[in-house]
């Protein structure tokens, strides 16, 4: 068992943001990195939306420079996940990993946002197999293929005029006739030759064919009723995110749609324990936003420490005071 002063859970913006400024005021935080280390942004083929860096960069660099930054302060990465942890006592917090347990005064969590699944036939066999979620990672499998995506919000939108790089055509199904998509997005779509849409449309099973990869989806215009199969290379599903909250169980507050509650200072409902990023905010999803929202985290950790200054228990290293 370790005792540590702040244990943050998740290694994307936000994390490595909070881990920077509880670094720099000494607090030598653990960074508990999850799978992958940088969470969905180290997958970002090009990020070009990211203050200070004007010709872009790729997820990875990005990734890279966050990583450098906030060990060169003290950080501590453990490359490992969360499998467990118990609020329900208060402050300090039991956070357990593969291999560790960690008693943490403060926590701050900033595990991210999964893409959601259609959850039709085909979907999960053909994953890997011309099913995907990310067209910045897997576009360059599908040069001079024709692909559909799923979905009519910004993700749909910036992901197809992505993979017009590589595919011949890209057909958006949506199950409208109206894009929840950003209006800038739109037009370029809209102007864009290898972007066609289907509207009105649902996907109701994906079908392999040779090789065992997907060759056809199976449409059903929901105006009409008609049903048929409109043959394919890849299928991009593009239809929303589900927060990665069920780790804390009913410990910690979430809304109707799973995003851990937090208030301006991202205080969640649970006293020492903060949320930033993904997990509570289904609104931005930037990795500009992310590290604002860590940032605030992490300062209100701070601030939270030195507030509860005469209650925490010495660290395992600290002298023991003089009696
Ligand atoms: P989103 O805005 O929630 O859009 C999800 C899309 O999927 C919607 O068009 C929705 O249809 C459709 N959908 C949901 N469930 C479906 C189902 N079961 N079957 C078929 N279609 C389904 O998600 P997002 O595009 O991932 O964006 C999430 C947030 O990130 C948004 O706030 C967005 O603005 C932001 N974002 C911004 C950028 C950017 O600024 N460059 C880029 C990416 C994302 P309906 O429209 O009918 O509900």
């Amino acid at each position: 068992m370790q005792k540590r002063r702040v244990v943050i859970i998740g290694s994307g913006p936000a994390g490595f943001t909070a881990a920077l400024y509880t670094a720099r005021a000494q607090l030598k935080p653990v960074l508990i990195a999850g799978t992958t280390l940088g969470g969905q942004v180290s997958l970002t083929h090009e990020i070009e939306n990211y203050p200070g860096f004007p010709e872009g960069l790729s997820g990875a660099e990005l990734v890279e420079h966050f990583r450098a930054q906030v060990e060169r302060f003290g950080t501590e990465i453990v490359y490992d996940s969360v499998m467990e942890v118990d609020f329900t006592n208060g402050s300090p917090f039991t956070v357990k990993t593969g291999s560790e347990t960690y008693l943490a005064d403060a926590v701050i969590v900033t595990i991210g946002a999964d893409p959601r699944k259609l959850k039709v036939p085909g979907e999960i066999e053909y994953t890997g197999r011309g099913v995907s979620y990310c067209g910045t990672c897997d576009g360059f499998f599908f040069r001079g293929k024709d692909v559909v995506v799923v979905g009519g919000g910004d993700s749909a939108l910036e992901e197809s005029l992505f993979l017009t790089r590589f595919a011949n055509s890209v057909n958006i199904i949506h199950r409208r006739d109206e894009l929840r998509a950003g209006v800038a997005l739109q037009t370029r779509a809209f102007n864009n030759p290898k972007i066609s849409f289907t509207w009105n449309t649902v996907v109701e099973e994906i079908l392999g064919g040779e090789n065992n990869a997907v060759s056809a989806v199976r449409l059903r215009n929901v105006e009409t009723g008609e049903v048929y199969e409109k043959p394919t290379d890849g299928v991009f599903i593009f239809v929303g995110h589900i927060p990665n909250s069920q780790l804390f169980g009913d410990q910690l507050a979430v809304n109707e749609n799973g995003y851990v509650i937090t208030d301006q200072r991202y205080r969640t409902s649970v006293d020492g324990v903060f949320a930033a990023g993904e997990i509570q905010d289904e609104i931005w999803r930037q990795v500009a936003t992310s590290v604002g929202q860590g940032t605030s985290a992490g300062m209100s950790a701070i601030h939270w420490l030195e507030e509860h200054e005469d209650e925490l228990q010495p660290l395992d290293e600290e002298p023991a005071p003089a009696s």
